[in-house]
């Protein structure tokens, strides 16, 4: 969807939907792009409010077409499978246009993060969007793993930001405020309509890696009972959580890796083999 503006400007990219059970950002751009009025704005909003609609509509992370992960499938093959061709075309006809792009993520069905903004320490730019976009939780990569719409953005220049969400297969009023917010601050940063930001003073400064495919995986499969929550401070080798049987007896313990703060749970008690359970990542003074 583009919302072109009377006058030239800027140009926001966002997409949401990539992975078809996070529900929050595209509400948000779904009111975003009823909202806008293009005789008032300098430059342009270009979305995609659901990336994958395959998955969106079998309430999927993955896409059930080909069972790949749209976000780890960029930049994508045009002749490849369905969800490479998405990859592709995003690759190719979206992120190009872009002065900087949000990609709009939450935990989904099965997780639990808390609702944040993230970006690249490596672009001053992103840092500074990041500032802007106004969250309670802000959250510092210093590595970008490949195959990500970001990763994308990073190899053709753009800044990039993305969100998560609280998740769990619904959309929060708190959480849909926080983007409406966040999304309207990001179009008013790049003066592509009129106003100054709102700008929040952040709680919590994360930094490290947020790659969920490292975090602590389920050996078997069973019935989580986590002992700890979103944004918990943990200790090394701190107990966060169990797995049991069907007939209750614990069958593994889940201790933390290093010290930290949770920023996923496995929100979902049932669990299947390999899955991530926790994540952790640090905490930036
Ligand atoms: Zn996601």
């Amino acid at each position: 969807m583009l919302i072109r503006g009377a006058r030239e400007g800027k140009v926001l990219v966002a997409s949401a939907g990539v992975h078809g059970d996070e529900y929050e950002g595209v509400r948000a751009l779904f009111e975003l792009t009823t909202w806008l009025d293009p005789a008032r704005m300098s430059g342009d909003l270009l979305c995609v409010p659901v990336a994958n609609p395959e998955a969106f509509w079998a309430m999927s992370r993955t896409n059930p077409v080909d069972g790949a992960n749209l976000a780890r499938a960029f930049p994508g093959r045009v002749e490849g499978t369905l969800t490479e061709a998405i990859a592709h075309t995003i690759s190719t006809a979206i992120l190009p246009h872009a002065d900087l792009y949000i990609d709009l993520h939450s935990a989904g069905v099965r997780y639990e993060m808390p609702a944040l903004i993230g970006y690249y320490t490596s672009m001053p730019a992103a840092a500074e969007a990041a500032r802007v976009f106004g969250a309670e939780v802000i959250w510092g990569h210093p590595v970008v793993a490949d195959g990500r719409t970001v990763s994308r953005a990073t190899e053709l220049g753009v800044p990039w930001l993305y969100t998560e969400m609280r998740g769990a297969g619904r959309v929060h009023a708190d959480d849909l405020a926080m983007l409406r917010r966040g999304l309207r601050n990001l179009l008013r940063h790049l003066r592509i309509i009129e106003g100054e930001p709102e700008i929040v003073t952040p709680r919590w400064r994360l930094h490290g890696d947020g790659n969920i495919d490292k975090g602590l995986l389920s050996g078997k499969r069973g019935f989580l009972i986590p002992l700890v929550e979103l944004l918990d401070t943990v200790k090394q080798d701190q107990l966060l959580g169990s797995l049991h049987a069907i007939d209750g007896t614990k069958i593994e313990d889940y201790r933390a890796p290093c010290d930290g703060v949770v920023v996923l749970i496995h929100a979902c008690p049932l669990v299947q083999p390999g899955e991530p359970l926790f994540l952790l990542t640090e905490v930036h003074e």
